[in-house]
This record gives C-alpha cells, sequence and structure tokens, in this order.
C-alpha cells in the first residue's frame, strides 16, 4: 500500500482526519516566551508554525497490521461529539476518517484490537458512533486496550464532574459498559512484536506502543511529543499535560534509547508525513525525516 512503512512483515498506515493550524504555539506551550518563539520560528516556519504563530498539527490513528492482527492505535476526534470548548472539533460530521482508513484498505471490520495511547478527546474519538441515538463500538469486532491507571483516573474525573470531560462519557464509557475494555498495565507486552511503554507525563499513565524486533523498530509516540520542538526542548511542557516535569523526563528516557538509531517514530501530531528518526543536537535531540 502506498505511503506504508514496512518494519518487518508488519506495516504501519496512517489514518488523517485533520490536518491544519490549530492551537497558539504560546498558549499552547505556556512556558514558551515570545522571546524563545523568535529565535525557533525560522526552522518551525512553514511546516510546523503558520505565519499567525499557530501550530500546524495533524489528527490521525495509525492501524498496525502484523501476520495475526489488525491494530488501529489512537481514534481522533470522531463524529457527532459535543466538544464546546473546542470549537474546530465540535460536532463535526466528515467522512474524511472513512476515507483514509478504506484508501488504506481497511473496514471497521478488520480492526482487532483498538489501542488508546492515552484517554483525551482527540484520541478516542472514533472509539464509538452515533446510532439510534446510543454510542456503540465503531468496530464491531475489536477489544479495546486501556492502561488501567489512566482509565480509572478518567473515570473518577467524569464522575467528580460530570460536564468536564464529554469525551469519557461518549467515547469510552460506552466501551467499559459494552464489555469491550482490555484493562492493562501501560508496560505490557502485548505479543513478541507489539509492546506498550509507559511513557508518562503528558497523562497519568500515558503508552506509546513499540512495533517489530530489536533493530527494526517503530514506536507510536502518542503524545508523548507533539512538535519537534520538544525534541530540541525535551523539558517544554504543553497545556494540557498532567505534569509536564514526568513528560520532559519520559522524552529524555525513550529519546536517549531511540536516537541515532533506525527507529522510526510515527508522532500522532506532526504535520505530514508525521513520522520520522531522533538524532543527537546538543544537549538534547533533533526529529528528522526519513
Ligand atoms: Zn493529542
Amino acid at each position: 500500500m502506498p505511503g506504508a512503512i514496512e518494519i518487518g512483515s508488519a506495516t504501519i498506515h496512517r489514518i488523517v482526519e485533520q490536518e491544519g493550524p490549530f492551537f497558539d504555539a504560546l498558549q499552547f506551550f505556556p512556558a514558551m516566551t515570545k522571546e524563545f518563539l523568535d529565535e525557533n520560528r525560522g526552522w518551525l516556519q512553514p511546516r510546523f508554525l503558520d505565519a499567525n504563530d499557530k501550530l500546524i498539527l495533524c489528527i490521525q490513528s495509525y492501524v498496525v497490521q502484523t501476520q495475526h492482527h489488525t491494530i488501529m492505535i489512537d481514534t481522533c476526534v470522531g463524529n457527532h461529539k459535543s466538544r464546546p470548548t473546542r470549537s474546530f472539533w465540535n460536532m463535526m460530521n466528515s467522512d474524511r476518517y472513512e476515507k483514509s482508513l478504506a484508501a488504506s484498505g481497511f473496514s471497521v471490520n478488520d480492526i482487532d484490537f483498538v489501542m488508546c495511547t492515552h484517554l483525551h478527546t482527540d484520541h478516542v474519538g472514533w472509539n464509538t458512533r452515533l446510532e439510534n441515538g446510543c454510542w456503540v463500538p465503531t468496530f464491531p469486532k475489536a477489544r479495546y486496550v486501556f492502561a488501567d491507571r489512566e482509565l480509572a483516573y478518567w473515570t473518577k474525573r467524569q464522575q467528580d464532574d460530570p460536564v468536564a470531560c464529554p469525551w469519557i462519557v461518549d467515547s469510552v464509557l460506552p466501551i467499559v459498559a459494552a464489555n469491550r475494555a482490555d484493562i492493562v498495565k501501560s508496560a505490557h507486552a502485548f505479543n513478541d512484536l507489539v509492546t506498550l511503554i509507559p511513557t508518562p507525563g503528558h497523562t497519568i499513565d500515558h503508552y506509546s506502543v513499540q512495533v517489530g524486533r530489536l533493530g527494526a523498530h517503530a514506536i507510536i509516540t502518542g503524545d508523548m511529543i507533539h512538535s519537534p520542538l520538544q525534541a530540541r526542548f525535551p523539558e517544554l511542557g504543553m497545556m494540557a499535560d498532567y505534569d509536564s516535569k514526568q513528560a520532559g523526563e519520559s522524552r529524555r528516557v525513550l529519546f536517549d534509547r531511540v536516537c541515532d538509531t533506525s527507529t522510526i517514530m510515527c508522532t500522532a501530531h506532526f504535520p505530514s508525513p508525521s513520522t520520522g528518526r531522533l538524532v543527537r543536537h546538543r544537549d538534547a535531540f533533533d526529529f528528522i525525516d526519513v
């Protein structure tokens, strides 16, 4: 399939729902100063930052096809979902996701497992779809893999404040109610080719997904990184982090391990092509295309 990444016997496909300028960079990275942004604008524009200082982001899933399973990692924003605090994601009604899935050769019936790296609104949306006024699992055969502490945290948060996180109500709890959730540790060997790696900080129990055997790896990062700025400056936190200090430590640990190797990083939110490798850059890292 054109555009697919081959990792040994597995293939990895990008399923794009949206791409464009979304968030003001200075709001997205609250600790970033105007001067800091000015210093980095030269390499960020025009690919990662638009002329109005908005970050250009992709919203996408990855599908990993192995000889035994077809696994979807993260499920974007979804359709018909009320997101009052995010106008660009509110009540979406688009066929782009479905078309993107079909263009990669998959239908919703092909997905055996859905893995949510974390339970934020842009990673759980297509877990469910609206049918006769009810939220039902989008992928009829799939088991949904959630990290235990992540699910517990968001379930409690929703109970404590029922209107604060509508995506838990419409895209996570219906999966649990339908007995489709597989609740695992964020360090979890799914099989001999697919391993969940804990990368906490952005959320309480965030995981990334490693695909392939030693020396021929890809890592689906989820939101342990949002922008190549966080490769150059791993300690730079983003606005929705649970614990930015811990997120920075997670970046240092994983990037130290994979930098200057052939490991392909498949990011959730970098603009297309969204994938690349990490190389050493001064006391940190640089994200380069492959
Ligand atoms: Zn995200």
